[in-house]
Formats: C-alpha cells, structure tokens, sequence
C-alpha cells in the first residue's frame, strides 16, 4: 500500500486549496477526486464574487487556475472515489477507494463538499434529465426559447434565473415564501428581467408530463389556490446537502443534516482528521470560505505531521 503524509478527499475549490498549501509546505500529499475536478463551481457560468477578478471569471477558468496552481507544487492528483476510511483513529489511517485500491495517510483532509439537494416533489425522479434539472450551465441551452420554472430563493437559484434568461422565452420563478434568502443584488438583477414572474408563497405538488414535462401543479400556500402551469422545464436550487454518506459509521462527528462538525483549526472529533468546504457545518456556503477553511486546515496538518516526527 502506497503511504502519504496526506490524503485529501475532493477536487473542489477547498481540496485544491489544500493540495497547493500541502505541496508548498513540502508533503508528500495525495487528492482523490470521484468525478473530476472542479467540484459544483463547474456547475455555474460565471464567478463574481471571488476577489482578485473584477468583471468576474468564467468558473471553468477559475477551476483549471486552481488545479494548474495546485499542481505546481508537486501535488498528485488521481481519480478515484472514496468508498470509506478504516483504521481511522490509528496514526495511519487507510483511504479505500471504490476500485478497490487503498492509500495509507497520516492526515485526512475531507473536502467531498455537497450536493444539489432535491425539491422531493411527485414527477421530480420520473422526469430528471427530460426537463427537471439541477444545473442551470449544464442544460440551460436545452431550453432556447421555453418556458420553464426555477425553483427556490437562495443566490444559487437568482444567479441561475439571470443564466437561464438567456435561453428561456419565459421563465417563473416560484417560492415558497414572500422573502429571500438571495442577496439584494442579485435579486434585484432578477426583478429587470421582463420575461421572469415571481410566483410566490407557492409550492410545487407535482411534475405533470408524458415524455418530458409539459407542466407543474402548484399550490399557494397561503390562499390553498390551486393551478398548471404549462412549461418544458424545472429546475431546481433549492439547497445542499453534505456529500458525507462514504463517511457513514466512521465516528467523525457530523450534524443532524450530516454535516462535519470541525473547530476553528478545521480538526474533526478524530486525530489527524481535518475538514474543510461545504463539507462543513457552517453558514456561509462559498468558494471564499471553501479556499479559506483549506488553508486553515492545510497548515494545521503540516503542524501535526512535524509534531508526529
Ligand atoms: C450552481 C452553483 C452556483 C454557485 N455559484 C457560486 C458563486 O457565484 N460564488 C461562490 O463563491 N460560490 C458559488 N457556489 C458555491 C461553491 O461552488 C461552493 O461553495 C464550493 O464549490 C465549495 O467547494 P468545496 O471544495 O467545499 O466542495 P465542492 O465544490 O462540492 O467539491 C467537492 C468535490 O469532492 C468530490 N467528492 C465527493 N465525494 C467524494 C468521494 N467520496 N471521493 C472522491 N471525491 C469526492 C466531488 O466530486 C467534488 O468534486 C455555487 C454553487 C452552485 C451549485
């Protein structure tokens, strides 16, 4: 078995992050990336709001910065899925990957970041990837000139409704409640956009179609007024949820919605373990503080691998 000083466990902003500061403090470190690099910020078009690029950066760009800075330090990059960690209390802790193949670590970084969380709703499994989806970059062009909904009220979903304006021909955007949790700017860029109705305090009950959706069944929450709105897509951004299910059993302490619970030095319940990103039970969600819980984590593992020499 090939031994590391560190594995981290996840490609997104947060592992990339943690693989620079891990080779330029001169580890022998290790990332395992599932599914590609990039994590969700590949699932958007353009990045704002992360500092040093006025005018924004396209997220591919951002993505391939990160990765191209990560390697230059002698970072190895492979990928494999993590299936789980054994021996994980031990000094050296064993990675097994869904292949079958196994790393030994001293320091575990989880940076397995989270998921588009589903609206749960009747017709949402049925019709996912015939109209109801979860990205708006990835599928936005298949909607040039539909009508489809958005789903939610968060920054993800106002972000994604200026995005997908630039297919759709109609776009309703329904809530469940009258505020927003999006910040004020991005929900007045929405607000300027003709072609999208708010359709608030109103929930979705179900995703009506044959072969793909042709329209949802709503309901007002407040009045219990029912009605169909004929459209050709949905898509959904109402939330996250931890990638934490390879995690299951291992003793890391996470919260009820299963997030990992870490202190201020990003260390888990366990020794030599380390969590970083949207992994995290925090509050703020972002590729800011994703670059920013790496590095305080990255740091703090070449601190416990020196006091372990
Ligand atoms: C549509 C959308 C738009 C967004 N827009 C913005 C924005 O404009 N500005 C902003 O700051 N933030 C934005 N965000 C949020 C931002 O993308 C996240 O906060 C950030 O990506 C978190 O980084 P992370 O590395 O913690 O996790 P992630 O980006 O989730 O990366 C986790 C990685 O771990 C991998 N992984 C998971 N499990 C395993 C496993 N078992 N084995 C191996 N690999 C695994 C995943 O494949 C993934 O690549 C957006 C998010 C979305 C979905």
């Amino acid at each position: 078995m090939e031994v590391f000083d560190t594995i981290v466990i996840g490609g997104g902003p947060a592992g990339l992050t943690a693989l620079l500061y891990l080779g330029r403090g001169l580890t022998n470190s290790l990332l395992l990336e599932g599914f590609g690099v990039g994590g969700q910020v590949i699932l958007t078009d353009t990045i704002e709001n992360y500092a040093g690029f006025p005018g924004g950066i396209a997220a591919f760009e951002l993505v391939e910065r990160m990765e191209a800075q990560a390697r230059e330090f002698c970072g190895r990059i492979e990928t494999l899925e993590v299936q789980e960690i054994i021996d994980i209390d031990k000094p050296l802790k064993t990675v097994v990957c869904s292949t079958g193949e196994t790393f030994g670590a001293k320091a575990i970084i989880i940076a397995s970041g989270a998921k588009a969380r589903k609206a749960n709703v009747h017709g949402e499994e049925e019709f996912k990837a015939r109209g109801v989806s979860y990205c708006g970059t990835c599928d936005g062009a298949f909607f040039k000139d539909k009508v489809i909904a958005t789903l939610g009220g968060g920054d993800t979903c106002f972000d994604e409704t200026v995005f997908l304006s630039r297919f759709a021909k109609k776009i309703y955007l329904i809530h469940r409640r009258q505020g927003f949790r999006a910040a004020p700017i991005a929900v007045d860029r929405v607000k300027k956009i003709d072609k999208v109705e708010f359709v608030l305090d109103t929930v979705i009950d179900e995703i009506i179609g044959t072969k793909s959706v042709e329209g949802v069944n709503v309901r007002n929450v407040i009045t219990n007024e029912k009605k169909t709105i004929a459209l050709d897509g949905v898509f959904v951004f109402v939330g996250l949820d931890p990638t934490t299910a390879f995690l299951k059993n291992s003793g890391i302490a996470m919260s009820s919605a299963g997030y990992i619970m870490v202190n201020p030095n990003m260390e888990t319940n366990i020794k030599g373990i380390y969590a970083a990103g949207d992994v995290t039970e925090k509050s703020e969600r972002q590729i800011a503080t994703a670059v920013g819980d790496a590095t305080i984590a990255a740091c703090q593992v070449i601190k416990y691998l020196d006091a372990m020499k």
